[in-house]
C-alpha cells in the first residue's frame, strides 16, 4: 500500500510520501532508546506537566488537525473535532491520575514477614521503547489512547501509522516534541507494514501494541511471540445491540442510539454496534423505526456540517462491504433500506446506510465484521436466545443491551462474552474505564489503570 493522502470523498491523490529508509529507521530507533535511558528517570510531576502542555497545544490546533483527518479518511468534520477534543481530555486524565495509578503497592505486613523480609513492595517501572501499529479509523484517538499512558509511565514510543493517514501521523510525531517532550519520546516511522517485523525484532524495542485487523494482529503477535515481547492487541468487533421488551417505553431513544452506534465514524468503528438483536415483542416497532431513521441520514461531503455519513475510507473498504451485503442478499437476506451506492455520486467511496433482515449463519456477514454503515437485525423469542445470538460471533469486543429489568441486566452482565456491557446506551470509551476485548477481538486492555500498567515492568522490591 503506498503511503499517501487520498481524499475518500473524491478519490483524488492529494500527496504521496516516500517511506523511511533503513538509515532513517535506525536513527529513530536509536533516539527512542537513548531518550528512554534518561526519560525513564524523570518524575511524574514533570511528565504530567508535559502531557498537559500537549493537551493545550492540541486544543489550540484542533480545527487544523480535524480538517486533516477528514481529508485523509473521510470522517465528518464534527466527529474529527470531537476526536481531537477527546484526545486532549485523555491526556489531561492521565496527567492527573498517572502517579496514583502507578503508586507503589504494599503487601500486607503479615505476608512481608512471612516472606522473610523486613520490607517489601511492588513498583511499576517503565518497560522501554514501545512500538505502536495503528489504524486509520480514529487516527488521532487510537494513537493517543496508547501514547498518553505510555509516556506518563516513562516509556518512549514509536508510531507506525496506517499508510493512508500520513499527514496525521506526521502531525502526531511533531506534536509531543513541540509541546516540550524530548524529541525521542514519541516519533513517527513513515513505513509500510512490510517494514514492521524488523523494527519489532530490534532488541531495543521492548513491546508492541496494535489496533487493527485480525490479520495484522496475528502477524504482530507471532513475531512478538517469537521474540518473547509483550503485546496488547485491539482487533475487530461485531458488537451486539440487544433490545428487550422493557425498553418499549423508550424505543425512540433506543432507535436514535442504535443509529448513532451503527453509523458513527461512517460505520467504521470497532465498537460500533453491528448486530441488532431484538425481542419479538418489540421487533416490528424497533426495526421499522430503525430502518426509516437509517434511510433518513444525509450521506455526503464530510466537510459539510449537514452531513451525517461520509465516504468509506478506502475503495477496497467499500468493495469489501459490498461483497458482504451482496453475499447476504444472494442467500436470502432482505434489505430494509440501502444496499447500494448513493445515486448521483460517481466520485468517492460512498455507501448508503443499510439494514439487513433475515440474516442466517450461512451468510458471511453473520460472522464477519461489516466495516461500514450496514446493520443486521435478528428477531429472538426470549432472553436465552438473545444471549445465544449475541455470543454467536468470533468477536467479543463490547456489547449494548436495552433493558430496565434488573434480573435481565444481571444475566447479560454475567453471560455476554465481551470486554464491555453497556446498558441503555451505547459503547463509548472513557479514560477511566478499561477498553479491550476477548476472543478474536484481541487481548490486553487500554485506558484506566490497566492501560497504563500494560507497558510496565511490575517489580518486586524485597529487603532482607
Ligand atoms: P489493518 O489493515 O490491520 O491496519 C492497521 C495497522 O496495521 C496499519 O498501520 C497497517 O499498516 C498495519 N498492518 C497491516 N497488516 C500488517 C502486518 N501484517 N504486519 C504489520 N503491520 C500491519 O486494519 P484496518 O483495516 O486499517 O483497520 C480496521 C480494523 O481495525 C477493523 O477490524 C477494526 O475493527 C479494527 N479496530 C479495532 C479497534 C479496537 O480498539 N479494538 C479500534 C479501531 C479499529 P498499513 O496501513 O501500512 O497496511
Amino acid at each position: 500500500m503506498p503511503i499517501a493522502t487520498v481524499n475518500p470523498a473524491t478519490g483524488e491523490t492529494v500527496r504521496t510520501f516516500e517511506p523511511l529508509g533503513a538509515d532513517g529507521i535506525e536513527e529513530r530507533v536509536a533516539r527512542a532508546d537513548r531518550t528512554f535511558r534518561s526519560y525513564r528517570a524523570t518524575d511524574f510531576a514533570s511528565r504530567a506537566a508535559l502531557l498537559a502542555s500537549t493537551a493545550d497545544l492540541l486544543d489550540k490546533e484542533r480545527e487544523d488537525i480535524a480538517r486533516t483527518m477528514t481529508l485523509e479518511m473521510g470522517k465528518t468534520l464534527a466527529s474529527a473535532r470531537a476526536e481531537a477534543a477527546k484526545c486532549a481530555k485523555a491526556m489531561r486524565w492521565y496527567a492527573a491520575n498517572g502517579e496514583r495509578l502507578l503508586a507503589d503497592e504494599h503487601p500486607a505486613d503479615a505476608d512481608v514477614q512471612d516472606s522473610g523480609a523486613h520490607r517489601a513492595l511492588v513498583r511499576y517501572r517503565p518497560l522501554g521503547v514501545v512500538l505502536a501499529v495503528m489504524p486509520w479509523n480514529f487516527p488521532l484517538w487510537q494513537v493517543v489512547r496508547f501514547a498518553a499512558p505510555a509516556l506518563m509511565a516513562g516509556n518512549t514510543g514509536l508510531l507506525k501509522h496506517a499508510s493512508n493517514v500520513p499527514q496525521t501521523a506526521l502531525y502526531l510525531g511533531g506534536l509531543f516534541h513541540r509541546a516540550g517532550f524530548p524529541e525521542g519520546c514519541f516519533q513517527t516511522l513513515l513505513i509500510g507494514s512490510g517494514a514492521v517485523e524488523s523494527v519489532l525484532r530490534d532488541p531495543r524495542v521492548a513491546a508492541a501494541t496494535l489496533t487493527g485487523s485480525e490479520g495484522a494482529g496475528r502477524s504482530i503477535a507471532s513475531v512478538a511471540g517469537d521474540e518473547i515481547k509483550p503485546t496488547v492487541l485491539e482487533l475487530g468487533g461485531s458488537d451486539p445491540f440487544v433490545v428487550m421488551p422493557s425498553a418499549a417505553g423508550e424505543l425512540d431513544h433506543a432507535v436514535a442510539t442504535a443509529v448513532t452506534a451503527r453509523v458513527q465514524n461512517n460505520g467504521q468503528s470497532c465498537i460500533a454496534a453491528k448486530r441488532f438483536i431484538v425481542h419479538e415483542d418489540v421487533y416490528d416497532a424497533f426495526t421499522q423505526r430503525f430502518a426509516r431513521a437509517m434511510e433518513a441520514l444525509v450521506v455526503g461531503d464530510p466537510m459539510e456540517e449537514s452531513t451525517d455519513v461520509g465516504p468509506l475510507s478506502t475503495e477496497q473498504g467499500r468493495a469489501d462491504l459490498e461483497e458482504l451485503v451482496d453475499d447476504a442478499l444472494a442467500r436470502g437476506a432482505q434489505a430494509l433500506c440501502g444496499a447500494r451506492r448513493p445515486e448521483g455520486r460517481t466520485a468517492g467511496w460512498f455507501y448508503t446506510p443499510t439494514v439487513l433482515a433475515g440474516v442466517t449463519p450461512e451468510m458471511r456477514i453473520h460472522r464477519e465484521e461489516a466495516f461500514g454503515p450496514v446493520a443486521t437485525v435478528y428477531r429472538v423469542r426470549d432472553l436465552d436466545a438473545a444471549v445465544e445470538v449475541a455470543n454467536d460471533s468470533p468477536f467479543g469486543l463490547s456489547s449494548n443491551v436495552w433493558t430496565r429489568d434488573e434480573d435481565e441486566q444481571r444475566r447479560f452482565a454475567a453471560d455476554l462474552a465481551a470486554g464491555g456491557v453497556y446498558f441503555n446506551g451505547m459503547t463509548a470509551s472513557h479514560p477511566a474505564f478499561p477498553f479491550g476485548g476477548v476472543k478474536r477481538s484481541g487481548y490486553g486492555r487500554e485506558l484506566s489503570g490497566h492501560g497504563i500498567r500494560a507497558f510496565c515492568n511490575v517489580t518486586t522490591l524485597w529487603y532482607g
